[in-house]
């Protein structure tokens, strides 16, 4: 039998679950009254030349970010990194990684990349966690009570840096993403995804009330407990189909992740109508058309017309698929309305996956316009020097899967056609030549059209993300030309990334000399 407190902790978690799911419901359905009731903007194409000159550039203050793990301000000093972001870059905004288990926003360089001309010169262990003290008052109906990273000691990336930026007129917004650690988590699996299979997978599953309530705790936490400018969430995944046909920039043949089948997810399947058997039967027999596609096995009527005949068999695949990405939509309205209820003021944006500029079947679940009802600006993430690998590697995973009759050079070339990229190098060049400052125009300005009413546009610019050491490696004159070439395609404003400890000092200057010359 429980005891009194356990049974009024019970309680006040059940309350909370509840209060989640309303905020959830409203955040979803009802969205930013404002962005609904906003004047769309003008008609851009997507296609459009970029324009040759600055004079159409807003001189309002531009908007420039970075994000930067609690790491570097440990090794290099608080004081002396906002010295250099601010001298190198123009930084205005700093977007802080509060919450994370992954090494592409904490910790030092990657091991296997050359050090970086500033920081400590050694590589680095994580652990990860929450880079900032935790309030337990927060998580009192939460099953994820223990996760502050224990590698910095005290140090918390809010409140020992939050004020010192602002005193210099920066802003501060937080940043966390979807990068857990499970073994390092207790009752993580009370939160996990789980697959076709029955495995309990990595990530959480966003139809899971204990996950949701999780995230919202924190966000909760972090927007009430410090004087923040505003939030960022890079809820970097995809759905079921998309990982089960391997249309990712990822190696092949890893397992594919083919989520979320656990009982949330089945419920609310059977409350919309869709057969969860019937799905998980399509997505067994679909996990098998890609196995015996990628051992080469020949097929009669190839391997598209094969993929579309199984879709039609099942078309519980698609319908997963799309409870998949809506439910993660709700996800942003959750989070949209727990940090606007913690502080109305604070900006809440999204950083979209790198994937968005690469795989047509993810950008067509990207709907901007209907995501911008919760949110107070949008990311793409216009990586174009990792691009050019990450691209390569995109197309001869579709190619091996969903496009065996064509060759790796014709599906990139149908790739750059659908998704309007024009004068990109070929495939046997794309992983050393990387993706031009032109994708960084054309996906700013699809963006910026896709999305309706005042919600800006802020494309993430790609320094020194990793890549094979002989593959593209970003140049001063790089980055330089991606912030012009995003301002000038309209965007107000970028965020540098992926994070300061791993972009050379002198690449980092190729955007403050972009902004200079546009007057900011
Ligand atoms: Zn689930």
């Amino acid at each position: 039998m429980p005891n009194s407190e356990e049974k009024a902790s019970d309680m006040s978690r059940r309350t909370f679950l509840q209060e989640i799911s309303a905020f959830q419901f409203m955040a979803a359905t009802l969205g930013r009254s404002s962005a609904n009731s906003s004047t769309p903007k003008a008609s851009v194409s997507a296609f459009d030349p970029p324009a040759d000159n600055t004079t159409t550039i807003s001189n309002k203050k531009k908007f420039v970010a970075i994000q930067i793990g609690a790491r570097s301000f440990v090794d290099e000093g608080v004081d002396k990194c906002l010295d250099t972001l601010q001298e190198k870059a123009a930084v205005n905004v700093l977007m802080p990684a509060v919450f994370t288990y992954g090494r592409g926003l904490a910790g030092r360089q990657v091991p296997g990349q050359p050090l970086p001309d500033h920081g400590v010169q050694e590589y680095d262990e994580i652990h990860g966690g929450s880079y900032t003290k935790l309030h337990p008052e927060f998580y009192k109906g939460s099953v994820i009570q223990d996760f502050r990273a224990p590698e910095l000691g005290n140090f918390d990336v809010l409140a020992d840096v939050t004020a010192k930026a602002k005193t210099r007129g920066m802003q501060v917004y937080c940043l966390f993403e979807e990068a857990y650690n499970p073994r390092l988590i207790p009752n993580f699996e009370k939160i996990a995804e789980v697959d076709v299979y029955g495995r309990v997978g990595g990530s959480t599953c966003h139809n899971n009330p204990e996950a949701r309530l999780f995230l919202a705790s924190m966000v909760k936490d972090w927007l009430t407990s410090n004087d923040l400018d505003g939030m960022m969430w890079e809820s970097e995944r995809q759905g079921p189909l998309n990982n089960a046909l391997e249309a990712h920039f990822g190696r092949i043949g890893r397992s594919r992740a083919i989520h979320c089948f656990c009982a949330h997810c089945v419920r609310k399947a059977k409350d919309s109508g869709i057969d969860a058997e019937r799905a998980r039967e399509g997505y067994m027999a679909l996990d098998r058309w890609v196995g015996q596609n990628l051992s080469g096995a020949q097929s009669t009527d190839g391997s598209f017309v094969s993929l579309w005949r199984l879709l039609l068999d099942y078309p519980e695949i698609l319908a997963w698929e799309s409870l998949w990405f809506h439910s993660q939509e709700e996800v942003y309205g959750l989070l949209y309305g727990t940090a606007k209820e913690a502080n109305p003021k604070a900006q809440v944006g999204w950083h979209i996956m790198h994937l968005v500029t690469m795989s047509p079947l993810y950008r067509a679940e990207q709907n901007y316009a209907r995501l911008a009802r919760s949110s107070d600006f949008i990311k793409p993430s216009t990586y174009n020097n990792c691009g050019g690998p990450r691209f390569a590697q995109y197309i001869r995973n579709v190619q091996s899967t969903v496009l065996r009759e064509c060759t790796p050079q014709e599906v990139l070339e149908v790739h750059y056609q659908v998704l309007g990229y024009e004068n990109e190098p070929s495939l046997d060049r794309l992983p050393t030549a990387g993706l031009s400052a032109d994708y960084v125009a054309r996906e700013t300005r699809r963006s910026i059209a896709a999305v309706p009413g005042p919600v800006p546009v802020y494309p993430g610019i790609d320094i020194d993300i990793p890549t094979g050491l002989n593959e593209k490696r970003t140049q001063p004159s790089d980055v330089k030309a991606a912030v012009l070439a995003a301002f000038k395609a309209g965007a107000p404003g970028v965020i540098l990334s992926r994070k300061y400890a791993e972009m050379k000092l002198t690449n980092l200057a190729g955007a403050g000399e972009a902004l200079r010359e546009l007057g900011a």
